[in-house]
This record gives C-alpha cells, sequence and structure tokens, in this order.
C-alpha cells in the first residue's frame, strides 16, 4: 500500500471515528431526548383539553345563566328569544329553560337545540358519560324570595364541532374523552378499547402500539376525562438526516484528505524518483526545494549529497582514468619496448602516480651482485652516478634483507638510516624488485603528499606493483642477454659470424655513401691444429681466448673484430685504407708471434698468424667480393710462408714491423 493511500485513510480515520462516535452517542441520546419532548408535548396537550374543557363549562353555564335570567325576568317569551339567540350565536349547542320548582318535571318554558334529557352539570360531580356526547351546564332558577323556580341547562355538543376544536387545539394527535366509568363518550378517532384502557393505566408518554398516549381523569369542572393520543415520534427521520450529513461528511474527508495526502506525498514521490534517476546514474539530477518544511530540507539535502556524489564520481573518474592511462601507457612499454631506461622510468611514473610520490628511484643490482647503481630516478636531487654497497643505506638493507621498509629517513631516533647520496629528511617507501625470489633491484619512493606519510595501503600497493614492474625489467635484462648472446661467440666473447655480416654490409653501405675508405682481414692461426693436437682441445680454446684478446688489444673502438670460423678471425676497420690495413696486420702479426700463448705455469705455446687483406673500394664493392678477395690473400699469405700478411692481388708484404 502506497504511502499516499495510507495517510488518506488516516485523514479519513481522523476526520471519520469522531464523527461516527458521535453519531453513536447521539443516536443514544436522541430517542430519549425525542421521547421526553413528545411526553411534555402529550401532557400539555391532555390539559390543554383539560381546560378548554373546563372553559366550555363555564361558557355553557354562562349561557345557561342568561337564559334563566331573561326567563325570569322576562317570562316564557323573553326566555325563548334568549335562548334562540344563544344558541344562534354558537354561544350553546342547546339551551331548556324549565319552570317549577324541580326542574326535572317541571314545564318547559324555552328550549331551542338539542338538550339530553337528563343533563348532568359539567361544574359538579364527573359525567358518567352515559347521558350522551354533551357537555352541560345546570343552573337552578330562583325566585325573588330564594325558592327554586326551575332551572336553565345550555348545551355544548362534544361529538362534531367542539371535538375538531379540541383537536386544533392541541395540533397533533387524537384526543378521546372518556367517561368517569371509563366509557369512551367521543373522539376524533376510534381506537380500540384496549388502547384506551391501556392509557388510563401507563404513565404519560409511554409507547405502546406505536402510539404515545397520555390520560387526563375528568374532575370537577371537567365533565369527562381526556386521552391524547399520538403517533410516537420516530428517530428514523432524524437517523435519516444524520446518515446524509455522515454520508457527507465521508465524501467531504476522503476528498480533502485525497488532495492533502496528495499535496503531503508529492514532494516525497518527486524525491524518490530522483533518487531512482541517481540509482540508474543520472547524477545530474537536481530536486527543485519548493518549502522550508521537513520535506523542503530533505530535498535540499538530497540536493547536497547529489553534488557530493558527483564530486566524488568525478573525482574517481579522474583516478581511474589517470590508473587506465598509466596502465595503458605501462603496458604499451612493457609490451612494445626492450628499452630498459624507459621501461624503469615509466614504472616510476606509475609507482609515484599510485602511491601519490613526490619522488623515487630505481636502482639495480650488478652483475657481480655486491653493489647497487643508480638507473632512473624522478622528483630528487640524487648523484646520477650513485652507488651503495650491498648492506649500505636504506636502499643497501633492503637489497640484502629482500625485505621491503617503510618510515621516515633521517638520523633522528626511530628513523630509518640513509647512505651518502641517498634523499633525507623524508617519508620512504622501499622495496625490493625480485625476480624468482633474488633481488635484482630496488624501487624507492620519497616524499607522500599526504602529511602522514605513506600507509600501509601504499606499501601494498607497492609491493604488488613491484613484483609486476621486476618481471618486466626482467624480461628486459634477459632479453638483452638473449641479445648479447645470439651476436657474440660464446667462447672468445668476440662477435660472432652474424653479427659480422649485419655489420659488414651496414660499414660497406655507409663508406659508399661518404666515399670513405674500409678495410677487411681476415687471420689464421698458423699450425692451429698441432695446437689441439699436442695440448689437447681445451688448451686450443685457451688460446683461442687469448688471441682475441691480444687482436682487440690492437684495433680501435670503432673496429669490428669477429670470429669467423673455428681459429679464423675477421677484422672490419672502417675509415681504413690500404696502408692502414696492412699496419693493423703488421702489427697483430707481430702481436701474436711476439710471445707465447698460456699463462704462468703452463706450457707456454708459440704461435703466429698469418692475415689477408682487402680495401673497399678498390678491391671489390661487395661485402662478398670484398671478403673472398681477404680470403684469397690470407691464403697467398699461408702459401709464402706463414706468420706473414698479403694484400689483395698479391701484392706482398713490404716489410714487417720491428719487433
Ligand atoms: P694452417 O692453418 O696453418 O694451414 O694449419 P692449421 O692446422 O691451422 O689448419 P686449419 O686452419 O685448417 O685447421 C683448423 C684447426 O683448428 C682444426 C681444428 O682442430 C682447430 N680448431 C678449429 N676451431 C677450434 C676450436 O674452437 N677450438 C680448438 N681447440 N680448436 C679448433
Ligand atoms: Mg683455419
Ligand atoms: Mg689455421
Amino acid at each position: 500500500m502506497t504511502l499516499r493511500w495510507r495517510l488518506t485513510i488516516a485523514f479519513v480515520l481522523v476526520v471519520l471515528v469522531p464523527l461516527l462516535l458521535g453519531l453513536v452517542l447521539a443516536s443514544r441520546a436522541f430517542p430519549d431526548a425525542v421521547q421526553a419532548r413528545q411526553k411534555t408535548g402529550v401532557v400539555s396537550s391532555t390539559r390543554l383539553v383539560g381546560a378548554v374543557l373546563q372553559d366550555y363549562c363555564d361558557r355553557a353555564k354562562t349561557a345557561a345563566e342568561a337564559a334563566g335570567r331573561a326567563a325570569t325576568t322576562t317570562g316564557p317569551a323573553g326566555a325563548r328569544a334568549a335562548a334562540g339567540s344563544l344558541v344562534a350565536r354558537g354561544l350553546a349547542d342547546g339551551i331548556r329553560v324549565v319552570t317549577g320548582a324541580d326542574g326535572a318535571t317541571g314545564a318547559v318554558v324555552a328550549k331551542a337545540g338539542r338538550v339530553p334529557v337528563q343533563p348532568e352539570d359539567c361544574g359538579g360531580e364527573p359525567s358518567t358519560g352515559a347521558a350522551g356526547p354533551y357537555l352541560s351546564a345546570v343552573v337552578v332558577l330562583t325566585t325573588a324570595n330564594g325558592r327554586a323556580a326551575g332551572s336553565a341547562v345550555a348545551t355544548f355538543d362534544v361529538s362534531g364541532r367542539l371535538l375538531t376544536r379540541l383537536q386544533q387545539a392541541i395540533g397533533e394527535g387524537d384526543v378521546v374523552l372518556v367517561g368517569s366509568t371509563g366509557r369512551v363518550v367521543a373522539g376524533t378517532k376510534r381506537f380500540r378499547p384496549q388502547v384506551i384502557r391501556d392509557s388510563f393505566s401507563d404513565p404519560p408518554g409511554t409507547r405502546l402500539y406505536g402510539l404515545v398516549s397520555s390520560y387526563l381523569p375528568s374532575a370537577r369542572g371537567q365533565a369527562y376525562g381526556v386521552v391524547v393520543l399520538q403517533p410516537a415520534a420516530q428517530g428514523p427521520g432524524l437517523l435519516v438526516d444524520a446518515g446524509a450529513v455522515v454520508v457527507v461528511a465521508v465524501l467531504l474527508a476522503v476528498g480533502i484528505a485525497v488532495i492533502s495526502a496528495r499535496a503531503t506525498t508529492q514532494p516525497l514521490e518527486e524525491l524518490g524518483e530522483a533518487a531512482a534517476r541517481i540509482a540508474s546514474g543520472d547524477l545530474s539530477t537536481v530536486i527543485e526545494v519548493r518549502s522550508k518544511d521537513e520535506v523542503g530540507r530533505l530535498a535540499g539535502a538530497f540536493n547536497a549529497m547529489t553534488e557530493d556524489l558527483r564530486g566524488y564520481v568525478g573525482q574517481l573518474e579522474a583516478s581511474r582514468d589517470e590508473l587506465q592511462a598509466g596502465l595503458a601507457r605501462l603496458g604499451d612499454t612493457l609490451s612494445s619496448t626492450h628499452d630498459l631506461d624507459r621501461i624503469l622510468h615509466v614504472v616510476l611514473e606509475s609507482a609515484m602516480a599510485s602511491t601519490r610520490a613526490s619522488g623515487g628511484m630505481v636502482l639495480l643490482l650488478t652483475p657481480s651482485r655486491d653493489e647497487l647503481v643508480l638507473a632512473a630516478s624522478r622528483g630528487v636531487d640524487v648523484p646520477l652516478d650513485l652507488r651503495l654497497s650491498v648492506g649500505e643505506g636504506v636502499s643497501g638493507q633492503v637489497a640484502l634483507s629482500g625485505d621491503p621498509v617503510r618510515g621516515r629517513v633521517g638520523h633522528g631516533p626511530g628513523e630509518l638510516r640513509p647512505a651518502e647520496g641517498e634523499p633525507v629528511e623524508t617519508s620512504l617507501i622501499a622495496v625490493p624488485l625480485k625476480s624468482s625470489g633474488t633481488v635484482i633491484g630496488v624501487l624507492d619512493l620519497f616524499g607522500s603528499v599526504l602529511p602522514a606519510g605513506f600507509d600501509d595501503n601504499d606499501l601494498a600497493t607497492i609491493r604488488t606493483f613491484a613484483s609486476q614492474a621486476t618481471v618486466a625489467v626482467d624480461n628486459v635484462l634477459l632479453h638483452e642477454e638473449a641479445q648479447r648472446l645470439s651476436i657474440t661467440d660464446g667462447l672468445t666473447g668476440l662477435w660472432n659470424y652474424r653479427y659480422f655480416t649485419m655489420t659488414v654490409s651496414k660499414e660497406i653501405e655507409r663508406a659508399a655513401r661518404f666515399a670513405r675508405p674500409l678495410a677487411l682481414l681476415m687471420l689464421d692461426l698458423d699450425h692451429f691444429k698441432d695446437v689441439n693436437d699436442t695440448f689437447g682441445h681445451q688448451r686450443g680454446d685457451a688460446v683461442l681466448v687469448e688471441l682475441a684478446g691480444r687482436i682487440r688489444g690492437e684495433v680501435r673502438d670503432v673496429d669490428t673484430v669477429a670470429r669467423y670460423g673455428g681459429e679464423e678471425i675477421v677484422v672490419i676497420l672502417p675509415e681504413t685504407d690500404e696502408a692502414g690495413a696492412v699496419q693493423l696486420a703488421e702489427r697483430i702479426c707481430h702481436a701474436v708471434s711476439r710471445k707465447p700463448f698460456g699463462e704462468p705455469g703452463v706450457p707456454p705455446v708459440h704461435l703466429t698468424v698469418s692475415a689477408g687483406a682487402a680495401v673497399f673500394p678498390a678491391h671489390g664493392l661487395a661485402a662478398s667480393v670484398l671478403l673472398a678477395r681477404a680470403d684469397e690473400a690470407l691464403y697467398a699469405a699461408k702459401r709464402s710462408g706463414r706468420n706473414t700478411w698479403r694484400l689483395s692481388d698479391g701484392v706482398a708484404a713490404a716489410t714487417h714491423l720491428p719487433d
């Protein structure tokens, strides 16, 4: 169920519960009040009827007196006239004047209208009602000396007009007149005898047979008892009204409840929708703050939260982009280059970025594994030729122990002691670069931009990173080694045949382009087979190693000395003409023959070498041609007795250089 529905129901209940309670209470109290009022009404109606009856009794008495007076003063004629006039004027329904001491037996002197034969005086004892529906007043006529002279009777018929008057006087209900014996004399309506009998005994206002009745017994001056009957007042009409009020109230309450619930929940719904939009990633959502109430404050707080969120997301995206860029750079570098220097700089940059370090350096162990040499640095002031013995300073300690350290570099208590040249007074993380468990270098990061320095997270990050970086560095070192091995001769350390062929074409090309001379020298030890045969192959190998050293000692840095075959060596001499080539050939022959081969303590081996030289462009323009010419010259030298050299085209050695 939605909040709007709950609020609507709550509003409706708040209005309806008191209303219904009131209604229940009213519906209980109301009939009592109605009944009480009706009881009062019916009782007073009864009294009113009684009073009217008395009034009519008085009127009848007045009319009877008037007729009697006329009879005593003016005689029978006057009495007749008076009686006729009184009835005609409606002051009585009937008049009868009787003479004689006994009114009942005397002669009737005047009569008008209807009069009962034996009238009962309404001012005397209550009427039994047996005399019929009449209300009569009887006046005794006396003579001057006070003797009874007759009687005058005035009568009202209680069944007709008078009854209507009585009903009109009470307004609502019916009037029933009863005699003192309980006999019904007249009534505006006929009721069952039981109803009338019950009304005598029931307290006034009792509801019975759907009626409310009240009984006023006859009394002196009021000839008849009066019963007033009214239909019992019913609540239904009022209850219907109340029901209608409730229905209207319910409709109103529901209407107001729906409107106010909507007014209350609308902003919340907007908030909910905004939250859903934000949850789906739309951080540009801004909620309109319409009021200063709780919802308004909530909307404001929501907007502030969204703005913060935008900030965080922005930072996150920026650092993600930075990381991606760093990773891409690292990946590119690692996969596309075997340039150690570049890799170390990218490693350093990435490590600094991920720990927010202000500077860093990478030191690599020398092949001898006893010294660290600075290989890359950034953002720190360190000597470019920094070298640290293993165990020396912070980096040396890390290389020695193979464990990372984190802390502050300085000379105070608890600080990491730096070696000469290492950065000082700064925070530091130093991690070993380990390849298959062996330390190959140390990565140092300095000066975190955070005031607290580097934390454990930084250390964990950089340890993970260092192991990745080590793989890359190790790969480069391996690659460099493989590269070196692929172009050098394993025994002598000279360039191998492969490298020679690559280099000779390049050098010839260069010489051709710049119109410069270039010489090739082919060397072959004389009777080397004898060394093997006499001293064994191992000794022969050692001789070859020593030979390589001796030749290298005679050439320039720009010259290329390569092992061409078994004990044949070829030398490329850029910028060298025939004279230069001859001169070098002479020097090499001398360097070989000058002293025996072998370390002190082993039998010396006396050796000589023969050489053949060819020069670009005089003896050929292509490498293969030059090589063939030099080879021919070498054989010429061999043929001419060895321990000498020959220039291509059979040009003989002019001189031997002095020893
Ligand atoms: P010369 O050149 O004076 O004609 O005589 P030689 O005995 O030196 O003959 P050649 O140059 O034809 O012989 C080459 C010998 O060098 C054959 C082999 O025993 C030896 N040799 C070639 N390569 C190696 C090597 O790597 N180690 C050793 N120990 N001997 C080698
Ligand atoms: Mg040979
Ligand atoms: Mg030889």
